[in-house]
C-alpha cells in the first residue's frame, strides 16, 4: 500500500493585499489555526511577490507552520528581464512552492504549455515544488475535449521530467469556468478529472509517480464544500482563490475534516 498522501491546501490571494494588509491577514490565519490543525494537512499561502518578505517574517518569528508560496516565476536565473522575479530570488525568501501555468496566466497573459514546462523546471532546479495547473474551458466540457485538453497540458507541462520528481509534485485541476465564478464543479465530476489525472501520470512516468503526485481542486472552493471534495479518494487538496483571503474561511477550509459527515 502507497502512504497516505497528506493534502495540501492552498491559498492564492492573486493581486490581492498590500504588505501591510499581508501581515494582518496572515496573522490572523495564524491565530485562526491551531497547532493540532497541522497534523494532517499542510497549508500554503501565495501572497503578492511585494508580501513575501513581510509573510516571511511573520511566518518565522511565530514560527508559524504555513508554508510560503508564489503566484508565478520567470524560467530564467536572472538577465535583461524587467519586471520579471527569477526562482533563486523566490528561494531565498524561503518559498516552498510556486504556482506555474495558472489559468488566468495561460489566458490573461499566453503562457502555453512549453513556457509552463520551462517554469516547472525552474522552480524544481531551485529545490522548489511547482504546483502546475490544468484545466479546461466550458465550451471544451461542453464538446466532450476536457479529458483531452487536461491530458495534453497534463504531458507538456510535465514533459521532460522523471518519474521521482513527478512523484513529488502538486498539480491543480482548475476547470476555468469554476474559477472565481461561484461555479463549483460537483465532488464527483471533480474526482472522475483527478483520477483521470493519475491515470495519466501512471500511464506515462509509472505507478509510483501515480501513487505520489497531490492533486488539487480548484475553482470556488469555500468551507461549504470542501468537505465533500476532499473526501474523494484523487483529491489531495484545494487551490483556493477568493476564500483565502478570508482567514477564518481559509482556515476552516484547512481544517474540512472537522466538518466531514
Ligand atoms: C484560483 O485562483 O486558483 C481559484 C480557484 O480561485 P477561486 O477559488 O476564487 O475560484
Amino acid at each position: 500500500m502507497p502512504e497516505a498522501r497528506t493534502p495540501l491546501i492552498s491559498g492564492n490571494w492573486k493581486m490581492n493585499h498590500n504588505h501591510f494588509e499581508a501581515i494582518q491577514t496572515i496573522q490572523k490565519l495564524a491565530y485562526a489555526l491551531n497547532p493540532e490543525d497541522y497534523d494532517h494537512v499542510d497549508v500554503s499561502v501565495h501572497p503578492p511577490f511585494t508580501d513575501l518578505r513581510s509573510v516571511q517574517t511573520v511566518l518565522q518569528a511565530d514560527d508559524v507552520p504555513i508554508s510560503l508560496g508564489a503566484q508565478n516565476v520567470h524560467q530564467e536565473k536572472s538577465g535583461a528581464f524587467t519586471g520579471e522575479i527569477s526562482a533563486p530570488m523566490l528561494q531565498k525568501l524561503d518559498v516552498s512552492y510556486v504556482i506555474v501555468g495558472h489559468s488566468e496566466r495561460r489566458e490573461l497573459f499566453g503562457e502555453t504549455d512549453e513556457l509552463v514546462n520551462a517554469k516547472a523546471l525552474a522552480v524544481l532546479a531551485e529545490q522548489m515544488t511547482p504546483i502546475v495547473c490544468v484545466g479546461e474551458t466550458l465550451e471544451e466540457r461542453r464538446a466532450g475535449r476536457a479529458e483531452g485538453k487536461v491530458a495534453s497540458q497534463v504531458a507538456g507541462s510535465l514533459a521532460g521530467l522523471a518519474p521521482d520528481v513527478v512523484g513529488g509534485l502538486v498539480l491543480a485541476y482548475e476547470p476555468i469556468w469554476a474559477i472565481g465564478t461561484g461555479e463549483t464543479a460537483s465532488s464527483e465530476d471533480a474526482q472522475q478529472m483527478c483520477a483521470h489525472i493519475r491515470r495519466l501520470v501512471g500511464e506515462q512516468w509509472g505507478a509510483d509517480a501515480a501513487a505520489g503526485v497531490r492533486i488539487q481542486y480548484g475553482g470556488s472552493v469555500k468551507p461549504a464544500n470542501a468537505p465533500e471534495l476532499m473526501a474523494e479518494p484523487d483529491i489531495d487538496g484545494a487551490l483556493v482563490g477568493g476564500a483565502s483571503l478570508d482567514p477564518d474561511d481559509f482556515a476552516r477550509i484547512v481544517n474540512f475534516r472537522l466538518y466531514q459527515t
